[in-house]
C-alpha cells in the first residue's frame, strides 16, 4: 500500500494521542517523534508513546508491518518464514501481549514428537556421541559469563577439536553465521528460559497488535538530517521535522548505507555498527499434497552438506502440509545466490535424495524467505563478531540526545544486551527509546 506524506495527514495520525503536547510542539516541529520502521522495536516505541501521549509518526518501507517477524501464507498454509518462538517467555512482552489478544501460545515439548532422521547427501546416517558433546559445547558456550572469552565459536574450541565441527553447526543454526565470525561471549550474554510457539503464527500476533497503531507503508527512510534543531526525516513522501527519531532499522540495512545521515554519526555509533554483522539464516517453505512420505507431524530430517553445513527440514508442523527447510551460513548465502527458483530446485534434490522420487510428484509450490538478500533486513538478526562484544552498547549510545538506534541490535535488557537477536528484546529496545526521548 502506498501513501502520500502530507503535513496534514502526518499530525492527524498522532494527533488523537496527544493534543496539548500537539499544541506545544506546534510550529516548532511536525511531529515528537518519528519511528523509522515497524517491526518489533518500532512497535514498542509506538505503544510507549501513545502511553506517553507522545505524538509520533511511524514510517515502514515494507507494505506491511511486522519486520522480521512474519507468518508466510502464500502456500495456503501458514509458516513463520522470521522468527518463530517467544524466547525466555517468563519476561517477554509478546507474552503478555497474547494474552491480552486472545491469542494462544503453546509450549513445543507438550506438542507431539515426530521422528528425528539424520542424512549425509542423501543416506541415512547414525550420529553418535552427539550427547556428550553438546553437553561440552553448552558448557563452553553458555556458562558463567566470567569464563566466556570475547573470541570465536572457533577459537572456544581451540583446544577441542572434535568440539569444532559441533560449534559450527551451533553458529549456523543459531545465529546464522560461520564460527569464525562470532563472538562466544555475545551469544553467551543471551537469555534463555521458556520457549513459546504462536499456532496461529508470530507474525499473525505482531500484525494482530500492530494493526492498532498508525504507520505509513512502502516510506522507506533515505536521510536524516540533524545538523539543526531537532531531526528532518526523508523518504520519497516528503520531509518531516521532530524533536527527535527512533530508528528501528536492522544494522545490516544501516551497514549498507541504505540511510544516509547528515552530518555523518559520531565515531562511537560507527564503532558500535562496524562491530556487528547479520547472519543468513534462511527459510524456505515448500508444499506437498497428497503424502506424507511416512514421516509423523513434527518429524526433523537433519541434512548433512559435508564441509557446508546442513539443513534441516522441518516437516508436517502444526500438522500442515508444508516442509520448511532452515540452513544458514556462506551455504545459505551461497544458496540464495543462485536465484530462488535454483534455490527450491536444491531443496527438492536434496529431499529428493533422501525421501525418494515421490517428492517431486507432491511438490506443490514453494516460498523461499532470503533475509540476507532482502533490502529491508540485510541478514536474519545480529550477532558482535569476535572481540566486538561491546559494540551493541556503543551503538545504544543515543546520538546527540536526537537519534536512538532501537531494535534486537540494542536490545539491552536489564543491561547485559541478553535480549538481543529477539523479537521480545526489539519491543523492549523500542519501548525503551521512546521513554528517553523527551516529549
Ligand atoms: C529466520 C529467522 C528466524 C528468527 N527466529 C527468531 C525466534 O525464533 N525468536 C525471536 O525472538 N526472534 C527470531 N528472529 C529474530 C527476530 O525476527 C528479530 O529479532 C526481530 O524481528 C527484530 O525486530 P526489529 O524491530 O529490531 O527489526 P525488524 O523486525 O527487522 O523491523 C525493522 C523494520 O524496519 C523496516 N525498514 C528497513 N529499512 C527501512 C527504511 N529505510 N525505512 C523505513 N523502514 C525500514 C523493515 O522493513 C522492518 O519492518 C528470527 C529472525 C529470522 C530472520
Amino acid at each position: 500500500m502506498t501513501s502520500t506524506l502530507t503535513r496534514r495527514s502526518l499530525l492527524t495520525a498522532g494527533a488523537a494521542l496527544a493534543l496539548p503536547r500537539a499544541l506545544r510542539a506546534q510550529g516548532l516541529f511536525d511531529t515528537d517523534v518519528v519511528i523509522v520502521g515497524a517491526g518489533p522495536a518500532g512497535l514498542g516505541a509506538a505503544r510507549a508513546c501513545a502511553r506517553a501521549a507522545k505524538r509520533f509518526v511511524m514510517l515502514e518501507a515494507r507494505d506491511r508491518i511486522g519486520g522480521r517477524v512474519f507468518t508466510d501464507t502464500s502456500l495456503g498454509a501458514p509458516f513463520d518464514a522470521g522468527a518463530f518462538y517467544i524466547h525466555w517467555a517468563e519476561r517477554n512482552p509478546w507474552r503478555p501481549i497474547a494474552a491480552e489478544l486472545g491469542v494462544a501460545l503453546r509450549d513445543e515439548n507438550e506438542l507431539p514428537s515426530g521422528a528425528w532422521l539424520s542424512f549425509e547427501n542423501g543416506a541415512p546416517v547414525e550420529r553418535s556421541g552427539r550427547r556428550r558433546q553438546f553437553a561440552e559445547l553448552t558448557r563452553r558456550f553458555d556458562t558463567d559469563l566470567s569464563e566466556v572469552p570475547d573470541v570465536s565459536f572457533a577459537e572456544r574450541v581451540a583446544d577441542a577439536p572434535d568440539l569444532l565441527p559441533g560449534a559450527r553447526g551451533m553458529a549456523r543454526m543459531a545465529v546464522g553465521e560461520e564460527a569464525e565470525r562470532v563472538s562466544a561471549l555475545d551469544y553467551a550474554r543471551l537469555w534463555s528460559g521458556d520457549d513459546l510457539i504462536v499456532p496461529e503464527g508470530y507474525g499473525a500476533l505482531v500484525q494482530r497488535f500492530g494493526a492498532a497503531f498508525p504507520v505509513k507503508l512502502s516510506t522507506p527512510v533515505t536521510h536524516i538530517r540533524w545538523d539543526g534543531q531537532g531531526v528532518v526525516v526523508e523518504s520519497p513522501a516528503g520531509r518531516l521535522t521532530a524533536r527527535a527519531v527512533i530508528v528501528t532499522v536492522p544494522v545490516g540495512v544501516l551497514a549498507a548505507g541504505a540511510i544516509r545521515f547528515t552530518p555523518e554519526l559520531p565515531a562511537l555509533t560507527q564503532e558500535g555498527l562496524g562491530g556487528l554483522s547479520m547472519g543468513a539464516l534462511t527459510k524456505i517453505g515448500l508444499r506437498f499434497d497428497g503424502t506424507r512420505f511416512g514421516l509423523p507431524v513434527n518429524s526433523n530430517l537433519w541434512d548433512e552438506v559435508p564441509g557446508a553445513g546442513g539443513i534441516n527440514f522441518e516437516c508436517w508442523s502444526f500438522d500442515r502440509d508444508l516442509i520448511v527447510a532452515v540452513f544458514g551460513g556462506d551455504f545459505a548465502r551461497a544458496v540464495l545466490a543462485q536465484g530462488e527458483q535454483a534455490a527450491v530446485e536444491t531443496m527438492l534434490d536434496r529431499l529428493t535424495a533422501m525421501l525418494g522420487p515421490q517428492v517431486r510428484a507432491a511438490f506443490k509450490g514453494a516460498s523461499v524467505n532470503g533475509w540476507a538478500t532482502d533490502p529491508f533486513s540485510m541478514g536474519c538478526y545480529s550477532h558482535a563478531l569476535p572481540g566486538q562484544a561491546s559494540a551493541r552498547a556503543k551503538l545504544a549510545q543515543p546520538v546527540g540526545e536526537r537519534i536512538w538506534f532501537a531494535g534486537e541490535a540494542t536490545a539491552a535488557g536489564d543491561g547485559d544486551f541478553g535480549a538481543a537477536m529477539t523479537a521480545g528484546g526489539a519491543f523492549l529496545a523500542g519501548e525503551a527509546a521512546a521513554r528517553a526521548v523527551r516529549g
